[in-house]
């Protein structure tokens, strides 16, 4: 007996794609066991029990050639991650030897698993719902602790379970209404029907409101805050960037998938993930960043949302810190004092002047100060209502999610207008049905396969 599957079998390399220690090959659908007897030289795998480790090699069988040594994890459906058998080939050759097992797997007959396919498989067979599933992907491209942690948060399914509560609230509420007109043995049923909806319709609106005030911070922490470091030559931009980028601040992500094939610079300080941009322009030789400076620094400040702005302390304000200070005055920004190891000429009352309500934080690069502030400030600007705090606090993060819980926002302002405009009950109730759908898209209760396509290939393979 096999499974329940009724997918073919697809089998991906499930760790990154690099040098690392050990590769693993995850297979997935009916034909696992078929597929992998002819290549596993140790315990015939279908006998094994379900949820065992065996160490074996696997081997080429048109030359009868070891291929690698490895270990084989067998999973039986449905206890696994897509419901399907799944067998997972921890093997630690090398990129060489990852593929050649892989092209062995492929020629016995299953096939390249898609991007998003396991996790697509985890989700069509109902073992998590969509915000799961879109979870697993956050969780890949997590960047900092605290961006995994919502990733996690969302993967237990908590996001799910506020969205079915509400949904089940509406539900009620309907059915109730749909008992009234059908049985209207009181008098004032309209009354009461409409009382219903107003009250239910207020009520998920503010828990929406909830959910979308979360939705900022969310977003920041699912795709990092791009920052600029801008300042005039010489006065600590690079040495910053290279505290910044230290050992074990740098996040040097390949932004999943296969789209973008990208390395952007992230650097997590104080648990917010900064996206550097435009680096290379403060990597330059001072002499080119002379001539292109200031038009990059205008360009770098506008496609920020944080503003680094780097003054040096050992040396009065010229022309260009102050047309700096003036075109980041309506930026969310974060002045530098930097070089205060050096005896001070800057004019303190005329900075504090042209940086208005912004905090202006001392730093030595070179004698390695201020940068424990510059991380305290960074967080306090980002997490003032703490997200800590609340450990079972649901956040949004991702764009789908808050673009369908704005629509079902405006189909609750249309159920309330059309109740304070004295609408009739069903025509209300035509509106709370169309909150109720769209909120279920936010889980997949309602689901188009469209969607599904385009959600999922964003995943890399492998996932
Ligand atoms: P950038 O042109 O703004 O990127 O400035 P750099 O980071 O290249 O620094 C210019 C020079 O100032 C280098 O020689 C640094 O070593 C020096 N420097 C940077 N920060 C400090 C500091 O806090 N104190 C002192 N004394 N020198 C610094
Ligand atoms: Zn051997």
């Amino acid at each position: 007996m096999s499974t329940t599957s009724e997918f073919d079998t697809i089998a991906a390399v499930a760790t990154p794609p690099g040098e690392g220690g050990i590769s693993i090959i995850r297979i997935s659908g009916d034909q696992v066991f078929e597929t992998i007897k002819p290549l596993f030289r140790g315990h015939d795998l279908q006998q094994v029990a379900s949820h065992t480790i065996h160490y074996g090699h696997i081997v080429d069988p048109k030359t009868n050639g070891e291929v690698d040594e490895v270990m084989a994890t067998v999973m039986r459906a449905p206890r696994t991650y897509t419901r399907e058998d799944v067998v997972e080939i921890n093997c630690h050759g090398g990129l060489m030897a990852t593929n050649e097992i892989l092209q062995l797997i492929l020629s016995q007959g299953a096939r390249l698993a898609e991007p998003g396919e396991f996790t697509k498989r985890a989700f069509l067979s109902g073992r998590i719902d969509l915000s799961q599933a879109e979870a697993v992907m956050d969780l890949i491209r997590a960047k900092t602790d605290r961006s995994m942690k919502v990733a996690l948060n969302q993967l237990d399914g908590n996001l799910s379970r506020l969205i079915k509560n509400l949904r089940q609230d509406i539900l009620e509420v309907l059915a109730q209404v749909e008992v009234n007109i059908d049985y209207p043995e009181y008098d004032d049923v309209e009354t009461m029907t409409t009382k219903m909806l107003l009250e239910k319709a207020q009520e998920v609106q503010a828990a929406i409101a909830q959910l979308l005030k979360s939705a900022k911070q969310g977003k920041v922490l699912r795709d990092g805050l791009a920052t600029a470091i801008v300042g005039r030559p010489n006065v600590g931009k690079s040495s910053l960037l290279n505290e910044l980028l230290h050992e074990d601040k740098a996040i040097v992500t390949d932004v999943a998938g296969t789209t973008r094939d990208v390395i952007e610079e992230y650097v997590n300080v104080g648990g917010v993930p900064l996206k550097l941009v435009d680096t290379a322009g403060i990597r330059e030789t001072d002499d080119t960043v002379e001539k292109i400076g200031v038009q990059r620094s205008k360009q770098a400040i506008e496609a920020a949302d944080l503003v680094v702005l780097v003054l040096n302390a050992s040396e009065p304000l010229t022309a260009q810190d102050r047309e700096l200070l003036t075109d980041t005055a309506t930026e969310k920004r974060i002045i530098i004092l930097n070089k205060t190891d050096l005896p001070r000429k800057l004019d303190m009352v005329a900075l504090a002047d042209l940086a208005g309500e912004t905090t202006v934080i001392e730093t030595s690069m070179t004698e390695n100060l201020g940068l424990d502030a510059l991380e305290h400030e960074i967080s306090h600007l980002f997490f003032e209502e703490g997200i800590e705090s609340g450990q079972g606090n649901v956040m949004v993060t991702n764009a789908r999610h808050i673009g369908l819980l704005n629509q079902a926002d405006s189909a609750l302002d249309d159920v309330l207008n059309g109740i304070a405009a004295g609408m009739p009950v069903d025509l209300v109730q035509v509106d709370m049905t169309r909150c109720w759908d769209l909120l279920g898209e936010i889980t997949g209760d309602s689901y188009q396969d469209e969607l599904l396509d385009q959600l999922f290939s964003q995943f890399c393979v492998g996932k």
